[in-house]
């Protein structure tokens, strides 16, 4: 796989097509710079402030673009919240879409083909698998990416965190968490 992406860059290049410098500076961006802490201040926001979430669930990509020091998401970024009665998981069944401006580089699970396929057919065995056990009276609802639509789940804010600043609770907010194959820690997890 490395070859052939190897021989890929070259050829693009020799033509003309793609600046290998340029290439170079994305890959270094979301190595170094984007990750998961952008999407977790996004939800430790919406946590702290209710017009910011209401803002976030009507249009994710203009509410994050909105907060400054974020790469500019695109237009097709959609936040859905956890509660007690349903449970998000994101999954991108056809390849491996996933919302890199506020989740960084995806996990090497979220492009298998066992998570792709068993993500919708059996999705709390799935969870059961990530440690996650929801009640059985929890819904569990599977969304599927597509080049024009990236989901993040708002996980649910823990118990305890009352009076919390954003920093802290941004701590407490996982990239599995946003993914949905997660739940947010405990304040305990971070003491
Ligand atoms: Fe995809």
């Amino acid at each position: 796989m490395q070859l052939r992406v190897r021989s890929l860059e070259t050829v693009l290049s020799e033509k003309g097509y793609v600046d290998s410098a340029a290439l170079d500076a994305i890959v270094e961006a979301y190595e170094t710079r984007i990750g998961p802490h952008i999407g977790a201040q996004v939800v430790a926001r919406a946590w702290n402030d209710p017009e910011f979430k209401k803002d976030l669930i009507e249009d994710a990509t203009k509410a994050v673009n909105s907060m400054g020091n974020v790469s500019p998401v695109g237009s097709h970024l959609i936040a859905i919240e956890n509660t007690d009665e349903t449970h998000h998981m994101v999954v991108c069944t056809l390849c491996s879409c996933y919302p890199w401006e506020v989740l960084g580089l995806p996990p090497a699970w979220y492009k298998s083909a066992p998570y792709r396929s068993r993500a919708v057919i059996e999705p709390r065995k799935v969870l059961s698998e990530f440690d996650v056990t929801l009640p059985d009276e929890t819904k569990i609802r599977v969304w599927d990416s597509t080049a024009e639509t990236r989901f993040m789940v708002v996980p649910m804010r823990p118990e305890g965190t009352e009076g919390w600043s954003e920093e802290q609770l941004a701590a407490l907010v996982t990239r599995n968490s946003m993914v949905g194959t997660g739940l947010a820690l405990n304040p305990e997890d971070v003491a």
